[in-house]
């Protein structure tokens, strides 16, 4: 792989490693099995400017490139994915849409604080009615005088409760057809009418916080929106591609840490007088299965590069998550199944990393979704 990488790449991976080992390893299972919200790390990652890997310096980032935020989310993965998450996204679904698409005062205003680490950022697009289908959204803007009257609700919002602000999206022209007549809102948590619900209670990512949102006549001022009118449909569709290659590092890093643990075990049990990765039926599933995280490892990584061209990533970004994802859910469930009844404990992290995997595959666009994009590119000129 250094055909992607330079110095600065294989610095920051050393030190996400190193804080990963640390800091997050020895709290992994608790938060997890507690369901707790580690929110101790967050001013660590801010020292560390993990908040702010792709960002300007002006605003606080590191100023890194693609490459080095995939590095650093797949580091923290290998570790734990509630975190990774977390991390990812603050970064592509809280931040960056402020970054890509707002105005030079809301960047100003918001970005050395979401850098910072005073609070986390977040997204709110999908709806209890609109998940893959974002023309449902109900959420609504109405414009009255200098402000904009917010009603409507969202689902499954990552990092809502830690948050202070969110990105969310409204329909503004109902009378445009489809996503045409939606438009993003950038807003401050703490304004009146902005409900944040408890924390869902998940098969995985448990330690990550997700919440439901309430919009009850929110008022926020003709400058909270976020780009153009009416343009929100166009903005997520850009701005997911970024975090669709963020869940596909994810799934790389679970999956290299699921194949870790099982290399490890299959060498370390015997059964039958041998150590079980002697027998086919468990050394061929492991081969196939480091066979399969190279070969998402160059899609993840060659996503990232040409984001970092400059190139469009639609295709390359989709690609990357659908392949990388499924990887991530097969290891796992072959890493269990390799370390039989010990894979089904909380003793061994595999258990962990079985219930995290399976949210990668629906979480910024399930498989399927991903399948609907990568054929249109097969047929884009018809
Ligand atoms: C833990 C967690 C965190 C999340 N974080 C966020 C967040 O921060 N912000 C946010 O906005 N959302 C977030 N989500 C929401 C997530 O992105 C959606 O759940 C996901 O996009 C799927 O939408 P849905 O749940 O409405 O499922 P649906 O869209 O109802 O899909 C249900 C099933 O139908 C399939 N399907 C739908 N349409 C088609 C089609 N045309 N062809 C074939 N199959 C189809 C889907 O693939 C899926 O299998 C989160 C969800 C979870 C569980």
């Amino acid at each position: 792989m250094d055909l992607y990488f330079r110095d600065e790449h294989r610095m920051l991976q050393e030190m996400v490693r190193d804080f990963a080992k640390n800091e997050v390893a020895p709290i992994a299972a608790e938060i997890d099995q507690n369901e707790r919200f580690p929110k101790e790390l967050i001013p660590k990652l801010a020292e560390l400017g993990l908040l702010g890997i792709p960002f300007p310096e002006q605003y606080g980032g590191a100023e890194m490139d693609t490459l080095a935020y995939t590095l650093a989310i797949e580091e923290l993965a290998k570790v734990d994915s509630s975190v990774a998450i977390t991390v990812a996204a603050h970064i592509s679904l809280g931040s960056y849409p402020i970054f890509l698409f707002g105005s030079d005062a809301q960047k100003e205003k918001y970005l050395p604080r979401l850098t910072a680490g005073e609070f986390l950022g977040c997204f709110g697009l999908t709806e209890p009615g609109a998940g893959s289908d974002a023309a449902g959204t109900k959420t609504t803007a109405v414009r009255d005088g200098a402000e904009w009257v917010i009603n409507g609700s969202k689902m499954f919002i990552t990092n809502a409760g830690y948050a202070g602000t969110c990105v969310l999206t409204a329909v503004t022209n109902p009378a445009l057809k489809g996503t045409n007549g939606i438009s993003a809102f950038l807003v401050e948590t703490s304004t009146p009418g902005f409900i944040i619900g408890p924390p869902e209670k998940k098969m995985g990512w448990r330690a990550s916080d997700t919440r439901a949102l309430t919009f009850e006549n929110m008022r926020v001022p003709a400058d909270a929106l976020l780009g153009p009118l009416d343009n929100g449909f166009k903005q997520f569709t850009k701005a997911l591609q970024g975090g669709r290659i963020s869940v596909a590092a994810l799934g790389l890093g679970l999956a290299q840490a699921a194949l870790n643990a099982a290399v490890k075990y299959a060498d370390e049990r015997e059964a039958f007088g041998k150590k079980l990765y002697r027998f086919e039926g468990v050394g061929f599933p492991l081969a196939e299965i480091a066979t399969e995280i190279e070969a998402a490892r160059h899609l993840v990584y060659h996503a990232s590069y040409l984001k970092d061209q400059g190139k469009d990533t639609t295709q390359a970004a989709a690609m990357a998550k659908l392949f990388a994802t499924e990887v991530a859910v097969k290891a796992t469930q072959t890493a269990v199944q390799i370390h039989g009844g010990y894979g089904y404990i909380k003793e061994f992290p595999v258990e962990r990393y079985f219930r995290d995997a399976k949210i990668l595959t629906i979480g910024e666009g399930t498989s399927e979704v991903q399948k609907l994009i990568i054929r249109k590119g097969l047929y884009k000129d018809r």
